[in-house]
């Protein structure tokens, strides 16, 4: 709840920011576990309803919770071959490619984890030492088998599409703009993709929320039309047990929240879904990596330190609020 709650103030900020001066018209939803807000600017509404409706199905495909999906199958195919939808087949076999890029920063193997914090079903738990290392053998993206629409997993290992399929969502749907001839922004949680040029010809901007305040914001980023600006943080998810904070970004190479001196990054790029990837894997590599591993990725990035320090790659156009 409190996450809703996080995420519906800062589409809200993000809102205001963006569409002062031009004629739009807004659609909100709840899917994927988060608000969402899709805007056009115009007063034609019928590609918001596409857009709702690609959400849904997107959802249905994708979700480890929803047993019919693509992705519950595999995890409960216990060793065997699957045959999956083509796009559920390309999307996997994206999320192997950013998990070798990210040098397994981002996993998308990293389910048994997930669901050991229980942070699938809402009922957290703080697993043992013994148990986090014995699920670490099933943490693995290499062992993800692709043959066309097959796909196999080891029995036991499991796949959770979460830290990518909001932004692959968000591109899809810029599709529909794009096919439409409409510009327009989403806002699908924390993932924020702009579509086409504002009507006053300015650039897009985005707020980047306060982790410490969701009411607050640190400032703006200026974007051009068609770039994701896509966060991931420790304060959008997270439960708390004797006084210990467990957030949602695990690290592959322990199964636990991952140590990091980082509440907050944004990732800038040209696709949704990379930029979601990457802004988990760069959550996950710390301050220290994780400004060189956005420059090896070819993207860029807004980084805020636990301490309150903001660094920022070269390009990004970042005005402190
Ligand atoms: P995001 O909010 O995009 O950073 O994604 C976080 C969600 O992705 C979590 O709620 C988990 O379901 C899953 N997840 C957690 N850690 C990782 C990781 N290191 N790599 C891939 N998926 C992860
Ligand atoms: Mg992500």
């Amino acid at each position: 709840m409190k996450r809703v709650l996080l995420i519906l103030l800062c589409a809200v900020c993000l809102f205001a920011g963006c569409t002062k001066q031009a004629p739009h018209t807004t659609k909100e939803l709840f899917a994927m576990d988060t608000v969402m807000h899709l805007t056009v600017y115009s007063q034609e509404d019928g590609v918001l309803k596409q857009g709702e409706e690609e959400i849904r199905r997107l959802e249905k495909l994708l979700s480890v919770t929803n047993e019919n999906s693509d992705i519950a199958r595999l995890n409960q195919s216990k060793g065997q071959w699957v045959t999956v939808a083509e796009e559920t087949a390309r999307l996997l076999t994206l999320a192997k490619d950013y998990a070798k890029q990210t040098e397994g920063r981002f996993d998308p193997t990293v389910y048994p984890a997930v669901q050991a914090w229980g942070f699938t079903t809402d009922q957290n738990r703080v697993p043992l030492k013994e148990e986090l290392e014995g699920l670490l053998p099933l943490v693995d993206y290499n062992q993800i088998e692709i043959k066309g629409t097959q796909v196999r997993l080891p029995k036991g290992m499991g796949v959770d599409l979460g830290a990518i399929a909001k932004g692959y969502a968000a591109d899809k749907v810029k599709g529909l703009y794009e096919t439409a001839g409409v510009s327009g922004i989403l806002s699908l949680g924390g993932n924020v993709l702009t579509v086409g040029q504002k009507p006053d010809g300015t650039p897009f901007s985005v707020a980047i929320q306060d982790p410490a305040n969701a009411a607050d914001t640190l400032g703006v980023l200026t974007v051009t039309g068609g770039q994701a600006a896509v966060t991931s943080g420790d304060y959008q998810r997270y439960f708390e047990q004797n006084g210990m904070r467990y957030h949602h970004i695990l690290d592959p190479k322990t199964a636990a929240p991952a140590i990091s001196d980082l509440t907050s990054v944004t990732v800038i790029a040209n696709s949704a879904a990379k930029a979601d990837a990457y802004a988990t894997a760069l959550f996950v590599a710390g301050k220290e990596k994780a400004l060189s591993l956005a420059e090896t990725l070819n993207v860029q990035a807004v980084l805020v330190a636990k301490d309150g320090q903001i660094l920022c790659t070269d390009k990004v156009q970042f005005t402190p609020s």
